[in-house]
C-alpha cells in the first residue's frame, strides 16, 4: 500500500463503537515481524516533577505511559516486540537495528521530540508508525513520518498491523489511517505493565474512561475523544490496580480527561475502589489521585466515596477565579458555586486540590497578575500550574482567532511559547506570567500553603488500619534512603531550608512523616523549576515548540 490512503470523516462524526466489530484482537499475522514501541520523553513542566527524581534515588520518570502501553498489549503476539520509554532510557542504536518497526506514540508537548525520535529511526533505515492524541489532532504537525495512526485504538490500528504484516519497507508517500470503528474500552487489553520497572515511576496510572461532556473553548478533548465517555469496567481498573501496586506503586493517577464525566459509572468504580481498598493486603497502602470537573464540590455522594476509596488529590482545570472570563471560556461548569468554596468542599474529604491557570486570555486586563497571586494566597492551593493560552487545532478557540488572523504560522511561532496573537502584547504576557509564578512558588507562599493542607486536609484522610505492615525492611531502606537525600539537598544546601526545619520538626511532633517526605519533595521541584521559568530558562506554555530543553538535555547526557 503506497497511495496516501485517508478518510474523510472528522473524529465526532465519523468515530463509532461497535462491540466485537473490530476483529483486532484476532488477528493472525501471516509473517514474523519485530515491533519497538518507543515514547518521546517529556519537556519538563510543573507537573513533571523532574526536580524531585533526584530525592527519590530510583525514579526516572514521572508516569508510565498508557496510550503506548495498550498499544504494545494489542500486537499480535506471533511478533517480537521491545518497549522502550525514553523518560527512562534512550533508545540504544542497537534497538534500532533490532526492529522492523520502530511506534512512536505522544502529545502535543512531545512533539519535538517525536520529530527527534522519527529522524533516529528514519538514519537507522527503519519504517515510523506514530499514534497518541498529537498526531490524532494534527496530522499536519508529521509530515516526515511514514504511517501515521489517527484516532483511538481501532480499525486503523488493524489495518496498520495488516500493512506491516505485508511489507515492512517506508511507502513513498504518507499512509494515514484513520479509525472509525473504535475498539470498546471495555475490550481494551491490561496496558503492558509487565514490561515495565513500576518502581521507576514516581507514580503508576490507569485509565477508566475517555471523553468529557464539556465543551471548554481551548480544550480538544471532546472533539478527539468524544462528549459521551466511553468506560472500561470496573474489574478491568482493579486488575490493573493490583498489578501497580505490586510492581511497588505507592501512588496511582487516573489519567482520564475529567474522572467525573459520567457521574454514575464514577460511582460504580468507587464502590468497587473502596472494597479494593479495604481488602487486607491493600489496606490504604495506595493512594489515588485523578482530573476532574469543579462542579465535582457538588456531588456529596461522591466525595464520600472518593475519600474511602483513598483519593488524596484532584486537578482541577480552574483555568481562571473571573467569572467574566470563566463564561467566555465556556466554562459554565467552575461556576455552580464559589470556586473558593468548592476548593474548601472537597478539602474536607481529605483531598488536596491541584489547579491549573490559564494565562493571556482575551479578557485579562492589568490587575490579573495581582488577582491571581491573590487566589493563590486564599485558595491555599499548593500545586497551581501556570500557563500562557496556546491555541490547539480542533478547538472553538482555534477557529475564532483564525477568523480574526490571530493564529500564527508555525514558522512564526517557533520562537514564541504560543501561537496566539494576544491582545495584550506577547513580551507583556510572559513577564505577568513570570511575575505570577515567582509569587505563587516563592518557598515561603508555597510552605505557607502546605501548612494550612497540612492542618486541614490532609487528617480527613484515611489511614491504613495496620500501618506496621509497610514496614518492609525495603520500603525502610528506601524511605531511609529518601530522607537522607531530603535532609542534605533541602535541610542543607538550599536557601530555604529554615522554612524546610520548621515544617519538619512540625509535622514530626504530630507524627505526620508522610506529610514531611511528600512536601519536601513536591516544593522542591516545585521552587526549582518556578525559578527556572523566572530565569528564562523554560517555556511558558506545555505546548510551546521553542526548543529550550535541548542545551540542558545535552549536558545532562553527557554527565550521564
Ligand atoms: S472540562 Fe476539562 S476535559 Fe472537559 S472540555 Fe473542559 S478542559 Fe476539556
Amino acid at each position: 500500500m503506497s497511495s496516501l490512503e485517508t478518510h474523510t470523516h472528522t473524529h465526532e462524526e465519523g468515530t463509532t463503537e461497535v462491540a466485537g466489530a473490530v476483529p483486532l484482537r484476532s488477528f493472525k499475522p501471516q509473517n514474523k515481524r519485530r515491533v519497538l514501541c518507543a515514547f518521546p520523553r517529556y519537556s519538563y513542566s510543573f507537573g513533571t516533577f523532574n526536580h524531585a527524581f533526584p530525592l527519590m534515588g530510583d525514579v526516572k520518570g514521572f508516569m508510565p505511559p498508557q496510550g503506548i502501553l495498550v498499544v504494545t498489549a494489542v500486537i499480535p503476539e506471533e511478533w517480537e516486540v521491545k518497549f522502550v520509554d525514553e523518560n527512562i532510557a534512550r533508545v540504544k542504536p542497537e534497538e534500532f537495528a533490532w526492529a522492523d518497526v520502530v511506534f512512536i506514540s505522544g502529545m502535543h508537548i512531545q512533539r519535538n521530540r517525536i520529530h527527534d525520535l522519527t529522524r533516529r529511526a528514519h538514519d537507522a533505515g527503519k519504517v515510523v508508525a506514530l499514534g497518541g492524541p498529537s498526531v490524532s489532532s494534527a496530522p499536519e504537525y508529521y509530515p516526515d513520518v511514514d504511517l501515521l495512526h489517527c484516532g483511538e485504538i481501532g480499525d486503523a490500528t488493524l489495518r496498520l498491523f495488516q500493512r506491516i504484516d505485508e511489507t515492512v519497507e517506508r511507502p513513498e508517500q504518507q499512509i494515514i489511517y484513520r479509525t472509525v470503528e473504535r475498539l470498546p474500552m471495555s475490550d481494551f487489553p491490561t496496558p503492558a505493565y509487565n514490561r515495565i520497572k513500576v518502581r521507576d515511576y514516581l507514580l503508576g496510572s490507569v485509565q477508566f474512561s475517555s471523553g468529557c461532556p464539556y465543551t471548554c473553548e481551548f480544550c480538544d478533548i471532546p472533539s478527539l475523544y468524544g462528549r459521551n465517555p466511553r468506560l472500561k469496567t470496573p474489574e478491568q481498573v482493579v486488575k490493573e490496580l493490583d498489578m501497580l501496586a505490586d510492581g511497588g506503586a505507592v501512588s496511582v493517577y487516573f489519567v482520564d480527561d475529567n474522572f467525573i464525566g459520567n457521574p454514575k459509572a464514577a460511582e460504580a468504580l468507587l464502590d468497587a475502589l473502596i472494597e479494593w481498598q479495604q481488602r487486607p493486603d491493600r489496606d490504604y497502602l495506595v493512594r489515588l489521585a485523578c482530573e476532574a470537573t469543579l462542579n465535582m464540590a457538588g456531588h456529596t455522594r461522591i466525595l464520600e466515596k472518593m475519600q474511602k476509596a483513598g483519593f488524596n488529590n484532584c486537578f482541577f482545570g480552574i483555568e481562571t477565579p473571573d467569572p467574566k472570563a470563566l463564561k467566555a471560556m465556556k466554562k459554565g461548569q467552575n461556576m455552580r458555586m464559589p470556586i473558593l468554596e468548592a476548593i474548601q468542599t472537597v478539602n474536607k474529604y481529605g483531598i488536596e486540590a491541584a489547579s491549573g491557570i490559564i494565562m493571556g486570555l482575551d479578557t485579562d486586563t492589568d490587575e490579573t497578575p495581582q488577582a491571581l497571586m491573590d487566589f493563590a494566597d486564599v485558595s491555599q492551593i499548593p500545586i497551581m500550574t501556570v500557563n500562557i493560552l496556546y491555541a490547539l487545532p480542533n478547538t472553538a478557540l482555534y477557529t475564532r482567532l483564525e477568523k480574526d488572523n490571530r493564529v500564527l504560522p508555525a514558522e512564526q511561532a517557533e520562537n514564541r511559547d504560543s501561537n496566539i496573537v494576544f491582545l495584550q502584547p506577547y513580551e507583556k504576557v510572559v513577564k505577568a506570567w513570570q511575575k505570577v509564578i515567582a509569587h505563587v512558588f516563592d518557598a515561603e507562599n508555597l510552605y505557607k500553603r502546605y501548612a494550612y493542607n497540612a492542618q486541614y486536609v490532609y487528617p480527613n484522610r484515611i489511614k491504613p488500619k495496620n500501618p506496621a505492615a509497610q514496614a518492609t525492611w525495603s520500603n525502610i531502606s528506601r524511605a531511609l534512603g529518601i530522607f537522607r537525600r531530603i535532609l542534605w539537598r533541602v535541610g542543607v544546601c538550599s536557601d530555604y531550608r529554615k522554612l524546610f526545619w520548621k515544617m519538619m520538626w512540625h509535622e514530626l511532633k504530630q507524627g505526620n512523616i508522610e506529610c514531611i517526605f511528600q512536601v519536601a519533595m513536591v516544593a522542591h521541584h516545585l521552587i526549582t523549576y518556578a525559578r527556572e521559568c523566572t530565569q528564562g530558562k523554560m517555556q511558558s506554555s506545555n505546548y510551546s515548540i521553542r526548543r529550550v530543553e535541548e542545551e540542558r538535555e545535552s549536558e545532562a547526557l553527557a554527565a550521564a
